[in-house]
């Protein structure tokens, strides 16, 4: 059976000319130093290939949150910067930025046979942190679809950060500690640099997230916060008057804490004692829909979230044939155009 050129088995498989390349493996699967993996940002769950022996392909920055947040270091590494390309044999691979998080990435592929463009998450308005994803054309469009559904459209990105800003301030003025509980890496800097740029409110942060605000820093940003660790950062905390931006572990949340969520989530779901703001890294519906009509792919595969809503507006809506990645080595989906235009 002839293989599919790109197929979901842990990760995605691309199969281009004489090269075999696996972006954001998903499972922790023994993967040879043969093997070329591609990563395309520091979150948790794209960075399974960092543990493997596969020569490892992702920005520099994307390795260094990795390693900061792990405290291990990688080998067998090969960084590459956004805006530079990588050559397999036949295969060109150009990595663009994704404005997802710092050092977030999408890889577009030029083949012999066909284009395609892996976008892994990506979010394309301007954050604190964050330039927007820009879309490239090609033939295959490889998309996340985690809010891709119809009811996900954010509001202005200024109006949640007032909206938080506002909310923190009741919080400090009655006297209670507002705190975030985010994850360690991407939102919590957009939100200690919320604060740093538009409040003079001191920001206390955990020790996770203090990690990879140094690696941020070591990147230009100039964030300022106090580690929770610190006696400094224990002071701020036990004084009140400041904001505290912690993962979600529970023994970093002081009693008596007010606690509030950032994410795309609360558009639709109840944080029950929480505060929910719909702050998110990620495109909406609206912005997905943008960027695969910016794109013109022939063809898309969509991963992750609202999978089969998705694809059911881009064949509505856009006129492109859309679906699920097919396993590897499974009936093909798509058709597989004989020439790339
Ligand atoms: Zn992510």
């Amino acid at each position: 059976m002839q293989e599919d050129p790109i197929a979901s088995s842990n990760g995605i498989i691309v199969n281009a000319g004489s090269s075999r390349l696996l972006f954001d493996p998903t499972l922790g699967r023994r993967l040879g130093e043969d093997w070329n993996v591609f990563i395309t940002h520091a979150h948790s769950d794209h960075t399974y290939g960092f543990a493997t022996s596969a020569r490892k392909h992702s920005t520099p920055e994307t390795l260094h949150i990795y390693e900061s947040l792990s405290q291990r270091k990688v080998k067998n590494d090969r960084t590459v910067r956004i805006g530079e390309r990588i050559q397999f044999d036949d295969v060109e691979i150009r990595v663009l930025d994704a404005g997802h998080m710092l050092g977030s990435c999408q890889f577009q592929l030029i083949t012999p046979e066909f284009t395609a463009l892996y976008t892994g998450d990506i979010n394309c308005v301007d954050t604190l942190t964050t330039k927007p994803a820009q879309p490239v054309s090609c033939d295959f469009l490889i998309i996340e679809a985690t809010y891709g559904h119809p009811s996900y459209v954010f509001p202005p990105r200024d109006t949640i950060y007032a909206d938080i800003i506002r909310w923190t301030m009741t919080e400090i003025g009655e006297n209670r500690l507002p705190t975030f509980q985010v994850y360690s890496s991407g939102k919590p800097q957009d939100i200690v640099r919320l604060f740093n740029v538009y409040t003079k409110i001191p920001v206390v942060c955990s020790p996770g997230i203090s990690r990879a605000n140094r690696v941020h820093n070591e990147n230009g940003f100039r964030l300022e916060y106090l580690d929770s660790s610190t006696p400094d950062g224990r002071h701020a905390l036990k004084r009140r008057g400041c904001v505290y931006v912690t993962t979600s572990r529970r023994d970093h949340v002081p009693r008596n804490a007010s606690r509030a969520v950032a994410t795309g989530w609360a558009l639709r779901e109840a944080f029950r004692s929480f505060t929910a703001f719909p702050l998110s890294s990620h495109a909406d519906y609206n912005q997905l829909l943008q960027f695969i009509a910016a794109a013109k792919p022939k063809a898309v595969y969509v991963f992750t979230g609202y999978i089969d809503v998705l694809s059911a507006q881009i064949e509505r809506k856009l006129g492109i044939k859309a679906g699920p990645l097919p396993a590897h080595a499974q009936t093909k989906l798509l058709d597989f155009p004989k020439s790339a235009t």
